[in-house]
């Protein structure tokens, strides 16, 4: 066990700035209107720095400083930005203790997550564009004896990007590494709830990119959001977040008739088939590990397996074993390297999380674990933590419909194949899921009749760089990763060429 010492403290590998302006330019630059906001950590629930409070002046002069530099980064090879890319990966590289620890504080996980997965998977984004950039070619086509058509990849130039709070520095990764390899430049608004943490990958690359390739605009939704996504001066939004506002972003888009991009909400169904229980072993014990990554991140995942769906022969005893092992996930504070649940990353995810406890009591589901908030004692009392919990119940409930967004699974039964896909597309969202079958025929099957964009088959939670990720349905549109997302970051120019 090794626990980091806390930002503020001693020894720490952090450290924050009192207050965070915007990054405009290659600078920071103090809000227009003047006014800052206390970012709390969710460990203490205590505020450690204060954010700039953006608002459309602060937008617009991103958006001048972003023009200013989109002719220039446009121009430059693919060799070039593929190399600014990998300069990146190296100084996060570099800097991975940092940044884990930075995005533990200010957003409540465990540090072992973003030590182990959320850091080197935004390091290998970043690798992965500056590969898929270069490899990239155009294409000449022979029209006839005197006519050839020359096809170009244009950037798009100046590109906005909203994201949430739950992974920031991947989510940021996610959408920066393909924007930025193809010569756009951009204007981020990162989530209230975890600024610093984009501030601190800030600190250690922005010198890498030419002033006003990269701008980031702190603050609200309304206040700094809207007028970034409602401008004319964008040529695409990029935004991930819920559903409801995912909605008010294509308003805003179909304005200015730009692309965009939605990488919305989810409530994915993790299906059990009975012949996982043929025999105790390890692709048991790995279905089991399956059922509990509903408390990964804290369940703040837009794919947390949110519904367990279980073959009725196997039922009782799947969900007694599942729940023995849930009971071992151990939770504590997100700085110790053993934690495996840290806190959920706001004191308004927490009230969330705790209504829905009530509600899914109220429709008359069973708390099978957990169902209350955790007191983790000490200086830790005032932090925003729940128990892991399982409910079972019925998947007309609206706990089996509506993303709770917390370490919440909704657990029920099916009869047969058929049963099974029809449980599992009985939601409005088609983010995620995933299949655990030893029988290939059964898991492919599945896997194709599931309207999900990403299904897992016997595994959970895998995201590489080069496999597409995106929503069937209320889930969003467009694909993020692979090297598809260069499509949403360029367009096409065709020269038609006589002789
Ligand atoms: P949210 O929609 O409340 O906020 C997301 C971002 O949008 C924030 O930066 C917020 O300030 C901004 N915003 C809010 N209102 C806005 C408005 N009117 N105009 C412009 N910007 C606005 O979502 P959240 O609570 O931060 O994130 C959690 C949600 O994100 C969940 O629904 C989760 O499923 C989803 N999510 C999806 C993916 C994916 O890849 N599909 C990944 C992560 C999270």
């Amino acid at each position: 066990m090794a626990e980091y010492a806390a930002p503020g403290q001693p020894g720490s590998v952090v450290s924050y700035l009192d207050r965070y302006d915007h990054f405009i330019g290659g600078e920071y630059v103090a809000p227009a209107k003047g006014d800052y906001f206390e970012n709390p950590t969710p460990v203490t629930g205590r505020a450690f720095t204060e954010i700039a409070r953006g608002t459309a002046d602060d937008v617009e002069r991103a958006l001048d400083a972003a023009h200013g530099a989109a002719r220039a980064w446009g121009r430059t090879s693919p060799a070039e930005r593929a190399n600014v890319l990998n300069r990146i990966a190296d100084r996060m590289e570099q800097n991975l203790e940092a940044l884990a620890v930075a995005e533990c504080w200010e957003n409540g996980k465990a540090v072992r997550e973003t030590l182990n997965a959320d850091i080197p998977l935004a390091i290998d984004h970043f690798r992965y564009f500056a590969g898929v950039i270069r490899a990239q070619e155009g294409g000449i086509s022979q029209i006839d004896q005197d006519l050839v058509a020359y096809h170009f990849q244009e950037p798009l130039g100046v590109v906005g990007q909203i994201i949430p709070w739950n992974f920031p520095i991947l989510m940021a990764t996610w959408k920066l590494a393909p924007a930025l390899a193809a010569g756009n430049c951009v204007v981020l608004k990162p989530a209230e709830q975890t600024p610093a943490s984009i501030h601190v990958l800030l600190s250690f690359i922005a010198d890498l990119l030419p002033p006003g390739v990269l701008n980031v605009v702190n603050g609200f939704g309304v206040e700094a959001g809207k007028p970034l996504a409602s401008s004319s001066r964008i040529a695409k939004i990029a935004f991930t977040g819920e559903t409801t506002t995912g909605r008010l972003i294509m308003q805003y888009a179909s304005e200015n008739i730009i692309p965009v991009t939605l990488e919305l909400g989810g409530k994915s169904p993790n299906v059990f088939f009975s012949d996982v229980a043929s025999s105790r072993d390890s692709f048991y014990d790995k279905a089991l590990e399956g059922f509990t990554m509903f408390a990964l991140n804290q369940g703040e995942v837009c794919t947390c397996p949110s519904r367990a769906l279980i073959q009725s022969s196997i039922y009782d005893s799947f969900l007694a074993d599942a729940t023995e092992r849930t009971k071992l996930i151990k939770q504590g504070n997100p700085l110790d390297t053993d934690t495996m649940m840290g806190a959920q990353a706001s004191n308004d995810q927490l009230e969330k999380i705790l209504s829905y406890f009530d509600i899914g009591r109220q429709e008359g589901a069973k708390v099978v674990t957990g169902g209350e908030r955790a007191d983790l004692g000490g200086d830790l009392s005032g932090g925003y933590y729940v128990q892991p919990t399982i409910f079972e119940g019925d998947n007309k409930m609206r706990i089996f419909q509506e993303e709770i967004f917390g370490p919440v699974v909704s657990v029920t039964r099916f009869d047969d194949y058929d049963d099974a896909v029809k449980t599992a597309n009985d939601t409005l969202y088609g983010l995620g899921a995933a299949v655990w079958s030893r029988d290939g025929g059964t898991a492919y099957r599945a896997g194709r009749d599931i309207q999900a964009g990403r299904v897992w088959v016997n595994n959970y939670h895998a995201y590489p760089a080069h496999a597409a990720f995106g929503g069937y349905k209320d889930s969003g549109i467009g694909r993020e990763n692979h090297k598809m997302m260069l499509d949403h970051y360029q367009q096409t120019k065709n020269l038609l060429v006589s002789y």
